[in-house]
């Protein structure tokens, strides 16, 4: 066992934070309060060979590992939070599935746009009444002829104000083992997106509605009986939620440090203060002990897909620790914490909403204690079993 990077993996934690400072840290407080997907990023990332990291180079990716993602999101983490939804989008988010899963003439089509940063995905999974219980969803898919009719409604779609493409959960019929998937271009007719909504983190989300919604078969992603493949894709969107999580928390950690060195009261630098001293110490326990966890999921899972477990541990260590540390930074900077001149309240806000999406963390202790008792529990009543 070895606790180190690889040469190469210092090598190039060392090249990404190299360019983030040279190209991302003077905008990252602009960026961070601008509501809009920076495709200025997505291009600068793309260029920079930091999109399809894990992606084979024979489909435009850079035939890397989970762990070079993770290295990617940390380093553009620390000098720009913001840039960081950019290499979760490019590494771990819906495109992620799409690259798994899609056929040759879907990636052909859409696969090159959204790795050059010039489009950006959509994922179309939670419903009105189907969040946590997500296989409850109620947005159909009937087949006609050439085509597929789809309708339904989804909320709380990341990036929808601007995607291009949306990759959205259906039911082509009853049961776990009718969902599946299908892939909706924007300017689809039938296909309404909604006035933007905004989160406490200042991201924008739209309702989408589908109404007799027609789209080619060529667009079914994964047909009836997909739903285990695309829970499965989505834990690499879990590992990146953690690791933007976590790398949030050290982002604010890191200002936090540099300013009770420097911070004067009662004549002394705060970071002379034993009870500010202890906080900083729990802070350094909580990040360094979610980072191995998190590190332990990405390598394991290598290029593959990374194990439910492993996955479902590290994103609720790594969401505790980026929200906890991010406020305990705040409360040790004091007002100058809680004002937008510095990342820290935006940290604090936005690893604030991933201990809710990509698998709340109420959800990911369910699917802990199936491992340590090893058998399944379900949540669902018996009355709604037996329907
Ligand atoms: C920042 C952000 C980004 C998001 N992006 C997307 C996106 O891009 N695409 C998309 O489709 N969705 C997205 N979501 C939605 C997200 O997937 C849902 O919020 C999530 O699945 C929880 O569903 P819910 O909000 O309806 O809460 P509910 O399911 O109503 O749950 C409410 C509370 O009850 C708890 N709870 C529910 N069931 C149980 C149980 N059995 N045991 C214990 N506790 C339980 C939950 O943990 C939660 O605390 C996003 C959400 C956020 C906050």
């Amino acid at each position: 066992m070895n606790f180190e990077f690889t040469a190469e993996q210092t090598q190039f934690a060392a090249q990404v934070r190299r360019f983030a400072r040279e190209h991302l840290a003077a905008g990252a407080l602009k960026r961070a309060h601008d509501p809009r997907f920076p495709f200025d990023v997505a291009q600068l990332l793309a260029e920079q060979g930091l999109m399809g990291l894990t992606l084979a180079q024979s489909e435009g990716g850079q035939g890397g590992t989970l762990m070079d993602a993770v290295i990617a999101i940390e380093q553009v983490a620390a000098e720009c939070p913001r840039s960081a939804d950019v290499v979760q989008f490019g590494n771990f988010g819906p495109i992620r599935t799409f690259a798994e899963y899609g056929t040759p003439a879907q990636k052909a089509r859409w696969l090159g746009d959204l790795l050059a940063g010039r489009m950006v995905m959509s994922l179309g999974m939670t419903e009105p009444d189907a969040g946590s219980a997500v296989s409850d969803l109620k947005t159909s898919a009937r087949a006609e002829g050439t085509h597929y009719i789809i309708n339904g409604n989804k909320v709380f779609s990341t990036f929808s104000p601007e995607a291009q493409i949306f990759l959205v959960y259906v039911r082509f019929g009853p049961g776990l083992g009718g969902i599946g998937s299908v892939l909706v271009e924007r300017d689809t007719p039938g296909f309404a997106i909604g006035a933007p909504s905004e989160f406490m983190s200042g991201e924008k989300w739209s309702e989408l509605h589908f109404e007799e919604c027609r789209i080619p078969a060529e667009n079914v992603l994964l047909g009836p009986g997909g739903f285990k493949k695309q829970m499965a894709g989505f834990n690499i969107e879990r590992l990146g939620n953690a690791a933007r999580a976590l790398a949030c928390g050290r982002h604010a950690f890191n200002v936090a440090r540099d300013y009770a060195a420097g911070r004067k009261q009662f004549g002394r630098p705060l970071c002379e203060f034993q009870g500010l001293q202890w906080k900083f110490a729990d802070m350094a326990i909580k990040l360094d002990s979610a980072q191995l966890l998190l590190y332990r999921a990405a390598v394991n899972a290598d290029r593959g897909l990374p194990a439910a477990y492993e996955t479902a541990v590290a994103k609720v260590a790594c969401n505790l620790a980026g929200f906890e540390v991010a406020s305990e930074a705040m409360q040790i900077m004091g007002a100058f914490g809680y004002s937008k001149e510095t990342l820290v309240e935006y940290c604090m806000r936005r690893t604030r909403g991933w201990m809710i999406a990509g698998g709340s963390i109420e959800m990911l202790k369910n699917r802990i204690a199936e491992n340590v008792f090893q058998r399944r529990f379900d949540q669902r009543t018996r009355s709604e079993k037996s329907l």
